[in-house]
């Protein structure tokens, strides 16, 4: 007997209802973390940015927040000033990041490594922490980690940077099991070259550019909304069944060779 199917069209009867849901956006003045904010908002989510960097992001569901990731005072200040403005936290996406200095370890000084790892890692870590804690009196949240296809895909001079993101990569896994037992899931997203404030000045010559396309198998730079999409989908009800994983979201780069 065939069953009539009704057609849904609702973002809320296929999982993407985000109404009056309180979500963290780290890195939230720019590019990848911008496009999250964005389209939290168009979802109806009540939505905290956290940055260095102010805002452009006007209205009267944004609070904007002066954080530095690298710092678990001011990470912890501005986690526990979401919770009491908007009373509850039920995702983040982690998305604060920086790039490397891009020259051998061996030449590398401290100071160098540790911008990017503090940045990128424990700056992961220290949102994760401050923002799980308030989840776990829920019993409930997700937690959405940004990596890069250079976890996995190595280049010359990029230690730093590949092990900031390598480690996402572990610090979502094993941060998934010690969450599961709350009901928080944590997993990420792994972005290829995208265009954003990051690259900008590499994807805006047209040799770099055309150059990077050849070796996409999609053939184009990815846009911050390519990877916000997939953020979202993991912050969403479609996802509730993923925890510890890495999505890659590169064009196909990761397995053409
Ligand atoms: P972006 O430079 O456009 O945005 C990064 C944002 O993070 C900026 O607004 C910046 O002010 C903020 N930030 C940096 N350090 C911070 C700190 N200590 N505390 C608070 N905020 C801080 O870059 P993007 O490309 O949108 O990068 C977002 C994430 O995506 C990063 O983690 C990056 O490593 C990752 N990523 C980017 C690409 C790419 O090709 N653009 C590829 C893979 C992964």
């Amino acid at each position: 007997m065939r069953r009539e199917v009704k057609p849904q069209t609702k973002a809320s009867e296929i999982g993407m209802n985000f109404e009056d849901k309180v979500v963290i956006v780290t890195g939230a003045s720019s590019g990848i973390g911008e496009s999250c904010v964005k389209k939290l908002l168009n979802f109806n989510a009540r939505v905290a940015g956290f940055d260095m960097k102010p805002s452009k992001i006007t209205s009267e569901n944004y609070n904007h927040y002066m954080a530095d990731v690298r710092d678990e005072g001011s990470v912890k200040k501005a986690v526990d000033d979401v919770d009491s403005g908007f009373g509850r936290i039920d995702a983040t996406v982690n998305c604060a990041g920086i790039f490397s200095n891009s020259k051998p370890f061996y030449d590398m000084s401290f100071e160098e490594w540790d911008r990017v790892i503090s940045t990128n890692l424990t700056g992961t870590f220290l949102c994760s922490k401050h923002i799980a804690r308030k989840m776990i009196k829920n019993k409930k949240g997700k937690i959405v980690n940004i990596s890069c296809i250079r976890s996995m895909i190595f280049k010359p001079n990029m230690t730093d940077y590949s092990a900031s993101k390598g480690g996402v990569v572990a610090l979502t896994s094993a941060m998934a099991l010690d969450l599961a037992p709350f009901g928080i899931q944590v997993n990420s997203v792994a972005p290829g070259f995208t265009f954003t404030g990051m690259t900008e000045n590499a994807f805006s010559n047209p040799e770099v550019r055309s150059s990077s396309e050849k070796i996409i198998p999609l053939g184009r730079i990815a846009e911050s909304d390519d990877i916000a999409n997939v953020a979202l989908f993991l912050l969403s009800d479609l996802s509730n069944y993923i925890t510890g994983e890495t999505i890659f979201v590169d064009g196909g780069f990761r397995i053409w060779k």
